[in-house]
């Protein structure tokens, strides 16, 4: 197959003193080649310790089990070595905060050139040609002024398209990308959409796209994988999650969605747990409209209903393996 990221029964605690701290229970993932994945779900889910892991990004102290591969990569297994050219080459990341992982002090042009001359041995003529594509490629309107631009000079937005074209400086086939619009407001949420878009159409790339906004990832994605207290628990295409949400937690998601503008807030009742918290069942199950007595004593095995793959007692169809590109053993 052409899986570009294949994670597979990933399970991981972290380790303090005498004390294990369990955070993802058995977590398969995947994104195809030219594929756009989400990964949704609430903070402390395990979402973004699911995509450093994924680059080898491990805490120091923990327990790991499972299979993670990227591009043909046996993460788990690499070396030093391995990890920083794959982090420096086939796999970059963008976040959240923009301005939290770019030095103010540094012109723009500086910190998109420092990356390509270093790492891809650019003359600096070079590198400000590239940098400046770059910069137009992500639809910044005046490239060579944004090059001589320091950080505070550029919105919120802008900074964000700075840090893709960054991203992509070093011909990347996977970008990952952790919460990369919840700092920005709606109608620059749909232009960073628009450009995770044009990117994999235009380059190929293969985007795993972590928001806590099941709209947005639905406007973004082909495939949805959606986290609860350290488990995926449904998965499906976009458009079938969006039209039958199988899970109900998935349904309390989409139930939960804003007003049209996004302006009012609203969220799933009750308080979403960690892994660490749940003391045997279905994590689900203190929050879950739909419970039966079954809920509280074993967890559910996930089935696959109408193509849906989906962790709830309340799904007929026999238990499943998870469905991904790897097969055990391969
Ligand atoms: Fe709700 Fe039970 Fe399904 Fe968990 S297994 S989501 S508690 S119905
Ligand atoms: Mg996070």
């Amino acid at each position: 197959s052409t899986a570009m990221l294949a994670v597979e029964d990933l399970t991981l605690a972290v380790r303090r003193d005498e004390d294990v701290k369990p955070i993802l229970a058995s977590v398969s993932l995947s994104c195809a080649k030219g594929e756009i994945v989400g990964l949704v779900g609430e903070s402390g889910s395990g979402k973004s310790m699911t995509l450093r892991t994924a680059v080898g990004l491990t805490p120091a102290k923990a327990d790991i089990s499972g299979r993670v591969q990227v591009s043909g990569l046996d993460v788990l297994g690499a070396s030093g070595k391995e990890l920083s050219k794959l982090r420096s080459r086939t796999a970059s990341m963008i976040f959240q905060d923009p301005r939290a992982h770019i030095n103010p002090f540094q012109r723009i042009g500086t910190f998109l050139c420092e990356g390509l001359r270093i790492h891809q041995r650019m003359s600096k003529e070079e590198a400000a040609r590239k940098a400046t594509g770059l910069l137009d490629e992500v639809g910044l309107p005046d490239p060579a002024r944004h090059m001589r631009q320091y950080p505070h000079e550029l919105s919120g937005g802008m900074l964000q398209r700075v840090m893709i074209a960054a991203a992509l400086a070093s011909e990347p086939e996977l970008l990952l990308a952790d919460e990369p619009t919840t700092a920005l407001d709606v109608t620059t949420q749909a232009e960073i959409v628009s450009i995770l878009l044009r990117l994999r159409r235009d380059r190929g790339l293969s985007i795993v796209l972590v928001t806590h906004d099941l709209d947005l990832a639905v406007s973004a994605c082909d495939r949805i994988h959606v986290m609860y207290a350290g488990s995926i628990v449904e998965v499906a295409s976009a458009a079938e999650l969006a039209r039958a949400p199988q899970h109900p937690y998935t349904a309390a998601l989409f139930a939960a969605r804003p007003s049209p503008d996004r302006t009012e807030l609203k969220a799933v009742s009750g308080r979403p747990l960690g892994l660490y918290e749940v003391e045997g069942g279905c994590a689900f199950a203190p929050r879950c409209p739909k419970a039966i007595d079954l809920c509280q004593e074993t967890a559910p095995e996930t089935r696959l209903v109408d193509g849906h793959q989906v962790a709830c007692h309340l799904a007929s169809e026999p238990p499943v393996q998870p469905v991904g590109p790897l097969t055990k053993g391969e």
